[in-house]
């Protein structure tokens, strides 16, 4: 099979309930738009019977199964599927299908009319629990900040990029990474449409609030060094909130006398307790930029692929 025009690329970690469903509205969708397309499904390291369901789906021309080794992560397992697509235009989406695949067409023809190198995706009406939508607010906003594009969703996947950036962002070879925000890196022209949003089909989402804080983290420390910075400016001000407080004491000490002094004793143990607890925020902060710099620095793969699975094999 050549070069196609469409390639969907798809991370699957235990969505064995809603592979099937997928694939049945996803088929019609891709051969309404008249366009050559594969759809390349990304088998995550899953425990339930997704792999099996996927191979299945093989026996389509159009559809390739990448069996990873274990579980990488939702955007490793989508970096792995960059690695094997082969398209002009290349659309991510979820497997769980809250992101409607009859949206793709859309995206498509705004990325090909307006000849966008990224098209994004407002999820219109999101269907989520709060507890997940919070969080989201939070990682939009940062997003925002610190690559100085102003997407409003970056947290749906349901997105389109062009060729080139695809190809840009497999050689990053990042193990912390946040595709969205990545692409921002290597795209010019760069836009967002509205799309609908579901409930997911079935099984629950993967990502509890420990993931999505770390994500967050993954976010922050791999395109910027605000955190760093932000840690010295605060140090900056305590420092000179504790030279304010010195001499407030020591006037103090002369007005009222050393009784006075002696008695705010435990005044200075609360102040030493905020003192230390920001300092192992601070050290903790920098053991999250340490450890990604040790990660980065063992240089493994990201992922590493058992199998392509495809109809000729
Ligand atoms: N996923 C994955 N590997 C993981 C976790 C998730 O490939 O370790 C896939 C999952 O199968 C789904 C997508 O990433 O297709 C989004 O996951 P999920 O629906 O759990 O996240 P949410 O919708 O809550 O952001
Ligand atoms: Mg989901």
């Amino acid at each position: 099979m050549g070069k196609a025009q469409v390639a969907v690329i798809i991370p699957v970690y235990n969505e064995e309930e809603n592979l099937p469903e997928l694939m049945r509205r996803l088929m019609p969708v891709m051969q309404s738009m008249k366009k050559s397309f594969e759809i390349i499904l990304i088998d995550d390291g899953s425990r339930d019977n997704s792999l099996e369901i996927l191979k299945g789906f093989t026996q389509s021309a159009q559809v390739k199964v990448i069996e990873l080794v274990r579980n990488y992560g939702q955007h490793a397992a989508i970096l792995a599927g960059f690695s094997v697509a082969d398209a002009d235009i290349i659309v991510t989406m979820d497997a769980d299908l809250q992101n409607p695949p009859e949206e793709i067409p859309k995206l498509v023809k705004v990325m090909e009319e307006g000849n966008y190198d990224v098209v994004g995706s407002i999820r219109k009406g999101r269907k989520d629990s709060l507890l997940r939508i919070l969080p989201s607010r939070v990682i939009n906003m940062v997003a925002r900040k610190i690559t100085g594009v102003s997407m409003r969703d970056w947290g749906c996947m349901l997105r389109a990029y062009r060729n080139n950036v695809v190809s840009r962002m497999i050689q990053c070879h990042e193990h912390a990474t946040f595709i969205p925000a990545l692409a921002t890196v290597f795209a010019k022209r760069v836009t967002e449409v509205e799309v609908e949003h579901e409930e997911r089909y079935s099984g629950k989402s993967s990502y509890p609030l420990s993931k999505l804080i770390n994500l967050q983290f993954d976010l922050v420390a791999s395109f910027s060094d605000l955190p760093m910075r932000l840690i010295m400016y605060g140090g900056i001000m305590m420092s000179l909130f504790g030279v304010c407080f010195g001499i407030f004491l020591a006037i103090a000490r002369l007005v009222y006398g050393a009784q006075w002094a002696a008695d705010g004793i435990f005044t200075l143990f609360a102040v030493l307790f905020v003192f230390v607890g920001m300092q192992f925020f601070a050290l903790g902060v920098i053991g999250e930029y340490i450890g990604r710099i040790y990660v980065e620095a063992r240089k493994r793969p990201e992922y590493v692929i058992e199998k392509v699975h495809s109809k000729t094999t």
